[in-house]
């Protein structure tokens, strides 16, 4: 505050808080005019303010200058008084600076809040319901979602921007919001400006008046989620379809088959057909996995030609494939399955190549068989397992001696694992002779079951349910054992012939086994002599090659068995030196009625010479027969003539006679 001459308009007293302010001394006071601590624009203004008491009684806005030159926004007040005997007039100044310094600052903080509304990555709005819906505001996001800009929605109520759709929805979900206190949200599909669709998932809630009167804003935040939810449909169908054949895959297959059974009637029938490629396996190795791969699409594409609009075709993984039917107007699986299969006998074209391919089929229907999906599922296995026993490339319907069946294979299975712990397994060993003198060159050991009911079991009955339950693997690792320990006690001059099934080829410790009975038997490892059968070149040779290489470099000997009877091709013969061909017993049988068989026989003895193994024959049982072998050049025979496959105890009676024989 100050007092000031009007005339000379010189300061008459100021008080402290002028002093602070301006930074004037009071003596420097003494000698100024309130001129002095203005801008020269404004003195002018002063002088004529003074001079019409136009800033007396009422508060008026100036620019003031500090000693330093500082220039400070005041408001001044003037008021008219008596001083020191004359008219004088008092100011109150009140400084601005600060205040304006403070407004400046929420004008940036509020432009600042702006910004980031503006520039969230959500949409966020607020609507006025007493307006009709005017957005109050509208941020980027939001134009930038529906395809509308906030210049086209400022002020505007949403009937001028949205379509009458576009605005029931939203009008709906404010009803939601108005009618609780809380938030709502949802995810709905919305409608773009430009007709397009956009998942949104908006959260709306009601502002609350701050002076308890009716609400009047909805406030919204809206997330454009329809990439999010595109890639989630594209993983879902991922996960239920199978990515190389584009079929639906085993989830997939499973869910459906659980409803289509329970959907079934007697008079709205479903078929199961479980369909697999014969040797598939052989294809993949022989041809490579592209090529494996092409066979595959190339039979989902026929599967498909064939069925109905309606069917389900599916892969179940590797060369398993099933196929779901509705069996209405007496449509029958039978025909599908023979189309299926005709279709499927066509060559195939793999790499230019045609490739002749078989599949076998089995079928159950629901609710016939049965009514549910996991009863279903076990038939038409049953049914598909039959059918490859039935020589493939055939198809078989489900029947209930199946099931019987494969429940005995089941227990026997059982009674097997339970074999193998009692010890009821026998090795009998029948004697492999020399064919130019009587001298015994060893044994080949044949395993049998002393079933305690059942009594003696052989081989047949049971091997191939251990091959396929993977039991043959103990069973032939006790075999091996049994047969090395016993030859061990033998003359050194006697070999023990082993079989081996090719199941046992896939085993990964079938060589450690062998070196471990040779080992612990002590076993010279030339007089141990493994038998396959030409089975073992069907599957995989890029396996059972370097396999059976290890084997001779073990020292073993390998035999090839049954030779004659597996496979239509001689050329493995070339790939693998077996040390020794026996000959199948069903040619030595033929000598004397079938030209054929002497034929081979002869031509076996020439393979055997020329790629230096030796000849055996199996199955000898007449004298003629062992004449014809001897007359034709076979090395060694095997058979009921010379002797039938006997316990243990027996060799050993034999062997001291043969070499009492020989002495
Ligand atoms: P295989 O290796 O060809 O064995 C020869 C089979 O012919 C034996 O049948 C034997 O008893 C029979 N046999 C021998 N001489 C004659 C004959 O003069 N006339 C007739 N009709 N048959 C004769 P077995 O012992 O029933 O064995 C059958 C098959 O079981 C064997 O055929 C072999 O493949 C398999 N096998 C036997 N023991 C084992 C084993 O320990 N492991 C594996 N994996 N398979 C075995
Ligand atoms: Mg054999
Ligand atoms: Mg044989």
């Amino acid at each position: 505050m100050w007092i000031y001459d009007p005339l000379t308009y010189r300061f008459l007293i100021v008080n402290d808080a002028a002093v602070d302010l301006y930074g004037y001394s009071r003596r420097a006071y003494e000698q100024m005019t309130v001129l002095d601590i203005r801008p020269a624009s404004e003195r002018q203004r002063m002088v004529d303010a003074v001079a019409r008491r136009s800033d007396v009684d009422r508060a008026e806005r100036w620019t003031h200058l500090k000693a330093d030159g500082t220039v400070l926004d005041v408001f001044t007040y003037g008021r008219e008084l008596p001083f020191e005997g004359r008219q004088a007039i008092l100011a109150i100044v009140q400084d601005q600076t600060e205040v304006n310094a403070a407004r400046q600052q929420v004008t940036e903080t509020q432009t600042f809040l702006d910004s980031i509304i503006e520039n969230l990555p959500l949409a966020v709005f607020v609507k006025d319901i007493e307006q009709d819906g005017r957005y109050v505001l509208y941020n980027a996001a939001c134009g930038n979602i529906l395809g509308t800009t906030s210049e086209e929605i400022a002020g505007g109520s949403e009937r001028t921007v949205f379509s009458e759709r576009q605005m029931t929805q939203f009008r709906k979900q404010d009803e939601r919001a108005l009618a609780t206190s809380g938030t709502v949200s949802f995810e709905e599909t919305v409608e773009d400006c430009s007709g397009g669709k956009r998942i949104l998932r908006t959260a709306k809630r009601v502002i609350p008046a701050c002076n308890g009167g009716r609400p009047r804003y909805i406030l919204g935040i809206s997330q454009d989620v329809t990439a999010e939810r595109e890639t989630e449909a594209r993983l879902v169908v991922m996960a239920m379809h199978d990515a190389l054949t584009g079929l639906a895959n085993r989830a997939y297959f499973s869910d459906y088959i659980r409803s289509a059974a329970l959907a079934a009637t007697k008079d709205a029938p479903v078929a199961l057909l479980y369909l697999d490629i014969d040797h598939f396996k052989s294809i993949n190795d022989s041809k490579g996995h592209a090529a494996g791969d092409a066979l595959l699409c190339q039979v989902g594409d026929r599967l498909l030609s064939i069925v109905r609009q309606g069917d389900l075709v599916a892969r179940l993984g590797g060369d398993e494939f099933a196929v779901v039917l509705q069996l209405t107007d007496g449509r029958s699986a039978e025909d599908v399955a023979e189309r299926l299969l005709a279709a499927l006998r066509v060559p195939f074209d793999l790499d230019g190549a045609a490739e002749h391919v078989t599949c076998s089929i089995g079928i159950a229907r629901a609710p016939e068989h049965s009514a549910d999906d996991d009863g279903l599922m076990r038939d038409a296995d049953l049914a598909l397992y039959a059918a490859k026993e039935g020589g493939r490339s055939t198809f078989r319907i489900y029947r209930p001696e199946m099931r019987r069946e494969a429940e005995r294979r089941h227990d026997m299975k059982l009674a097997l694992h339970h074999a193998l712990e009692e010890g009821q397994f026998e090795l009998y060993y029948q004697p492999i002779y020399r064919i130019d003198g009587p001298d015994l060159a060893g044994f080949e050991a044949l395993i049998r079951w002393n079933h305690p009911e059942r009594g003696l079991v052989g081989p047949i009955d049971f091997i191939p349910v251990a091959e396929e339950t993977g039991l043959i693997v103990p069973i032939g690792e006790w075999a091996l054992n049994e047969a090395c320990r016993t030859a061990a006690r033998w003359p050194a001059h006697l070999r023990v012939a082993v079989n081996l099934s090719v199941s046992q080829f896939r085993d990964a410790g079938l060589l450690d086994a062998m070196r471990r009975a040779i080992d612990d038997s002590g076993l010279a490892p030339e007089r141990l002599e493994i038998e396959i059968t030409e089975s073992v070149f069907l599957t995989d040779v890029a396996h059972s090659l370097p396999l059976l290489r290890a084997m001779k470099a073990l020292g073993l000997r390998i035999a090839i068995d049954d030779f004659g009877t597996g496979y239509s091709s001689l050329s493995y013969l070339r790939s693998f030196a077996f040390d020794k061909i026996k000959l199948d017993r069903s040619f030595v049988s033929g000598i004397e009625t079938d030209a054929g068989s002497l034929a081979i026989i002869r031509a076996v003895v020439g393979i055997g010479s020329g790629f230096n193994a030796t000849t055996l024959a199996e199955g000898v049982e007449t004298e003629e027969q062992l004449r014809a072998l001897r007359r034709e050049g076979f090395a060694e025979v095997q058979g009921y003539l010379l002797g039938r496959p006997r316990p243990v105890g027996d060799t050993e009676a034999l062997i001291a006679a043969t070499d009492a024989l020989a002495a």
